[in-house]
């Protein structure tokens, strides 16, 4: 291996999030951004910090770049974890339908395992596709620290918003 490695990044400058509806018409939020993109580079092992520069207000980022390594192994833990969660979700929403289908004799509760089931399901229902997504897309660099309100900025993964407007549905 002779090079480190580069990651590509977009510095997000978030320019306004409006939730509108949600009461009588179907809630729709809409963000509106700009981006610039940025090459940075890996450490050989380890991690480093690197300083961005937002285009639109030019605010320094803080990031934080990990090795290619690390950001593999890392990236392959999140979407194993994701997987885990989907094994779970069907495990347990298999277990749900049928405790909860039966018919109970009278006085005779569910078994204590059935709330715990549902739980289960509603968990990795969120958090599967959550890890899955986040460990296809990461890329080893996240956000240190922004200038106040840090929520205006966002460093994304390049390769990420990309696959995300393919896989649209
Ligand atoms: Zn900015």
């Amino acid at each position: 291996m002779s090079t480190a490695g580069t990651a590509e990044v977009a510095v997000r400058h978030i320019l306004g999030d409006k939730v509108t509806g949600g009461f009588l018409q179907p809630r729709t939020r809409t963000i509106t951004w700009t981006d610039a993109h940025y090459v940075v580079k890996r450490p050989p092992s380890g991690k480093h910090t690197v300083e961005l520069t937002c285009t639109e207000c030019s605010a320094s980022l803080l990031a934080e770049v990990r090795d290619r390594a690390t950001t593999r192994t890392l990236a392959a833990v999140l979407r194993v974890v994701g997987i885990v969660c989907a094994v779970v979700f069907f495990a347990a929403l298999a277990y749900a339908i049928h405790e909860g289908g039966k018919t109970l004799p009278e006085g005779q509760s569910l078994p204590a395992l059935f709330p715990i089931s549902v739980v289960a399901v509603v968990v990795t229902f969120v958090a599967g596709p959550v890890f899955y997504l986040h460990g296809r897309n990461y890329n080893g660099v996240s956000m240190l620290d922004a200038p106040k309100p840090r929520r205006r900025h966002r460093i994304m993964p390049v390769k990420a918003a990309r696959s995300r407007v393919r896989t649209r549905r």
